[in-house]
């Protein structure tokens, strides 16, 4: 559990004002940096606070920092400390400042009261300052700077030369860990020193620092004028190590920070350029990647969604929207269960803005079980109502989901628990589950099959190993989705003959095909023509809440499409 507070500028500001009341003294400290933060009209300033050692009558950062602690380990530290006759009560908060346009920085809240030691009292350590051996800024195997020489010296020169542009720049040895495994920590360290060296002849200009932060985490700071991204990527490309008279290729990959906000601290701009870092996909073309307001609102995003799932759960925030299935004669036959996110205000997030991040974070589980009993529900209330009776729902299933679940049996406790007619839940599945699926033997997919589930392969055409995943598995409807055609005029015709060969090879099959985002009548018609049966797109619907849904069923509206 973290005891770092989540306040705004403001609430931080008012918590100071109220400590400040109460203590001796309250203040906030950059820890890292050893520095008062000034918060003043215009937000907060981490490059002209005092010292915060110098508050000890001090000249040199304190060994055993209490904020630094706290800072690091995201928790509240205590400390006493005798000085002299007097002694010092420390309390440390850690505290993750959010700024009005969202960005948090993290601060330390320091409040300090002293009284008059007592006797007792002197068995307390009395307070020392760092001498030199504390003060080793450099990193022992490359001679670099190591993370706090780095931090300081980056803030000292941001402080002294306020009319220049930087960058900061966080570079990262590939699968590091992988080679050290593969060579041992020996050959590790070799490649680190090789690469020190790389990095070092490429940044000789004195106005360039260079440091190694840990691991294999490297960080260049320069004025702007010196960068040359192209130049960057060609020395990445270039990173070539020898171990025993092999050459490896070590790839290397890059994050910039150009240094738009000088007053943050020098750990969130090295956060900056890591997450810039981190945004490269594995891919040999780009090796350099640029921090922006951009990457970080979605980063925020991303963590909110995911820190806040529980809470969203809990509030009933996920709902499940149905969009209608039907046939030639525009009649409604089924429905997919697509999910809703509904935040306190009003506004709906749709699902592809959080689903990739709940699958890489294991909480789509959850999700979807939500979900299937959402849906297995609705089929039982329809089970009994005239007009609704042979009205299939199908669900989507994540490829995490076989992870994380064993899904028959949450699916077969459904079927118990609503009493409904298993070939009712439609089972939708994409070729990356399927692939998944295959690779761990796992055999999810044909314990569904052979329980008595219909299987639909989902968006099917987008991934690039269509064909071999028909033989592969055996599944009752193929799903294709127009949209992926992406038709322009010029391709129009082309697009036209593979949806007509794959509704050939589908029925060849014996398989029941359905087309999704069809969005035009014109469409419909060139789709009916070709011989489709089953259709789902905004022509008909968009996803509807399940009372709209009931609605349109009810007046039957879709009936008078098509050639009925
Ligand atoms: P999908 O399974 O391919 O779902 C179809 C998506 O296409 C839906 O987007 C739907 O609103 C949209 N669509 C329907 N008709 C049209 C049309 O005519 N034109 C266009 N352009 N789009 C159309 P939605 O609801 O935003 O869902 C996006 C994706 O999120 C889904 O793609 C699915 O992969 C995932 N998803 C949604 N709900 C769930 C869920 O409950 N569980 C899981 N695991 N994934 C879900
Ligand atoms: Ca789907
Ligand atoms: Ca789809």
């Amino acid at each position: 559990m973290s005891d770092a507070l989540r306040m705004s500028v403001e609430e931080v500001r008012d918590l100071l004002k109220l400590k400040q009341q109460t203590h001796q003294l309250a203040r906030l400290v950059d820890a890292d940096d050893c520095r008062e933060v000034v918060l003043d009209q215009e937000g907060p300033d981490f490059t002209f606070g005092k010292r915060c050692f110098s508050v000890w009558a001090s000249e040199l950062r304190c060994s055993n920092c209490s904020s630094y602690r706290a800072h690091h380990t995201a928790s509240i530290v205590k400390k006493q400390e005798r000085v002299g006759h007097r002694l010092y009560e420390i309390h440390s908060q850690p505290i993750h400042m959010v700024l009005s346009g969202g960005a948090v920085m993290p601060v330390t809240m320091e409040v300090i009261d002293s009284r008059e030691a007592t006797e007792d009292d002197m068995t307390i350590p009395a307070k020392v300052n760092e001498n030199g051996e504390y003060l080793i800024r450099h990193d022992v195997l490359t001679g670099l700077l190591n993370a706090r020489g780095f931090y300081e010296a980056v803030r000292k020169v941001l402080r002294e030369n306020t009319k220049e542009r930087y960058v900061l720049i966080s570079i990262n040895v590939r699968h590091f860990k992988l080679l050290q495994e593969l060579h041992g920590a020996e050959k590790g360290n070799h490649v680190l020193l090789i690469f020190a060296n790389r990095i070092l002849k490429m940044e000789s200009t004195p106005d360039t620092l260079v440091g190694r932060l840990w691991g294999d985490e490297f960080a260049i700071f320069k004025p702007y004028r010196l960068f040359s991204q192209d130049r960057l990527q060609r020395e990445l490309e270039r990173a070539e190590v020898s171990i025993n008279g092999n050459t490896i290729h070590v790839q290397a990959h890059a994050g910039v920070y150009p240094i738009t906000e000088p007053r943050i601290p020098v750990s969130v701009m090295v956060g900056h350029a890591d997450m810039a870092r981190r945004n490269i996909r594995e891919s040999r073309a780009n090796l350099v990647s640029f921090y922006s307001h951009e990457l970080l609102d979605s980063i925020i995003k991303k963590q909110e969604i995911i820190s806040s799932f529980e809470e969203l759960m809990a509030e009933n925030a996920f709902r499940v929207y149905y969009q209608p299935q039907v046939n030639r004669d525009g009649k409604i036959v089924g429905a997919e269960a697509l999910v809703r996110c509904f935040r306190a205000d009003g506004t709906i997030i749709p699902p592809a803005s959080f689903i990739p991040y709940l699958e890489g974070s294991g909480q789509i589980a959850k999700l979807d079980k939500f979900v299937w009993e959402t849906a297995a529900a609705q089929l039982k209330k329809w089970s009994s109502r005239d007009g609704y009776k042979d009205l299939a729902i199908s669900i989507n299933v994540s490829p995490k989901d076989f992870y994380y679940l064993n899904c028959r049996q949450v699916l077969d406790n459904l079927v118990e628990k609503y009493q409904i007619d298993k070939k009712k839940l439609h089972v939708e599945i994409t070729e990356s589950a399927i692939i998944y699926d295959m690779e761990r033997e796992s055999h999810t997919l044909d314990d569904l099959r052979k329980a008595g589930y219909v299987l639909e392969i989902d968006d099917f055409g987008k991934g690039y190993s269509s064909l071999n995943t028909l033989k592969n598995v055996d599944v009752e409807t193929l799903k294709i989705d127009m949209a992926f055609l992406q038709m322009t005029e010029e391709n129009k015709e082309k697009g036209k003959v593979i949806l007509k060969s794959i509704l050939m090879m589908g029925q060849a099959l014996g398989l029941k095909v359905l087309i999704e985002g069809v969005e035009t009548e014109k469409q419909f018609q060139t789709l009916l023509n070709m011989g489709y049966d089953y259709f789902q797109g905004y022509l008909f619907s968009r996803p509807i809440p399940v009372s709209e849904f009931e609605a349109v069923l009810h007046e039957n509206k879709y009936r008078i499409r098509g050639n009925a």
